[in-house]
């Protein structure tokens, strides 16, 4: 069941039932992708219409931050619980790597894909990883055809928002791919070069505040948050908007 927020339908679903889902998509002959938009994306997507499309279109929406969590409270049409796209593809690598499925790794700096890759592997020795490339290229026909080369069974694609999701939608029938996750920062998170928030923080959905402390540089883009909020407070008084 999917619930509406601020015009994006969310996956109504626990960690678990993302996961099967996934499976389910794996196993699937048609081609799918995955989206994990934030609040910060939700907020652009209020205003492109075109976005909010593909993120609609995608076969498993993911809440992955605690704002939209918070943003089905205030609706009355709450959530199950946040799927964070990185601790999901944490999950999925123990199923990729029971199930013998191939991954390739798209995005970040050069040199992260690598590293993320042979964390991965401490991870899930069993998994097969079968082809990496950083997310810095001018032309996407180059990288495609590299990635058709190898044809993999998942693509997570770590170009952050919303390149990743132009991305997937624009490619999804000229890649090789069973199943394409966008994923933003999860490469750097896995590589270990972006450090993830203490638990505690993450416990209490304070893990935005941890990364503007990190990266001061993100003021501009978190202060779409409180605007978020402050527009889903106003729908949730008003109506209206969807
Ligand atoms: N990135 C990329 N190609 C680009 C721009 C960004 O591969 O042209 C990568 C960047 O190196 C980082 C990720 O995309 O690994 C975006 O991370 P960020 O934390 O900004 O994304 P979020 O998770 O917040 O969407």
């Amino acid at each position: 069941m999917k619930i509406q927020i601020m015009g994006i339908g969310f996956d109504n679903v626990t960690m678990d039932e993302a996961l099967s889902r996934a499976s389910d998509l794996l196993a699937s002959p048609e081609p799918s992708y995955c989206v994990t938009p934030n609040s910060e994306i939700v907020y652009v997507a209020m205003e492109d219409e075109k976005l909010r499309d593909i993120l609609n279109s995608a076969d498993l929406v993911l809440p992955d931050g605690g704002g939209v969590v918070l943003a089905s409270r205030i609706l009355k049409t709450p959530l199950k619980q946040k799927v964070a796209g990185v601790d999901f593809a944490a999950e999925l690598l123990g199923i990729l790597a029971r199930e013998k499925k191939t991954l390739y790794l798209l995005g970040a700096k050069p040199g992260i894909a690598e590293l993320a890759a042979q964390k991965m592997l401490l991870l899930q020795p069993e998994l097969q990883i079968c082809g990496m490339h950083d997310g810095y290229f001018k032309e996407d026909r180059e990288v495609l055809d590299l990635i058709n080369a190898q044809a993999p069974d998942v693509l997570f694609v770590c170009l952050g928002a919303p390149r990743q999701e132009r991305f997937m939608s624009e490619h999804l029938h000229d890649l090789k791919v069973r199943l394409m996750i966008g994923l933003g920062g999860s490469l750097d998170s896995f590589a270990g070069t972006v450090k993830r928030a203490p638990k505690w923080m993450i416990r209490l959905n304070l893990e935005w505040l941890y990364r503007l402390i990190k990266e001061p540089r993100r003021f501009g883009r978190m202060l779409r948050l409180p605007k978020f909020l402050f527009a889903v407070i106003q729908k949730r008084l008003h109506g209206g908007r969807t």
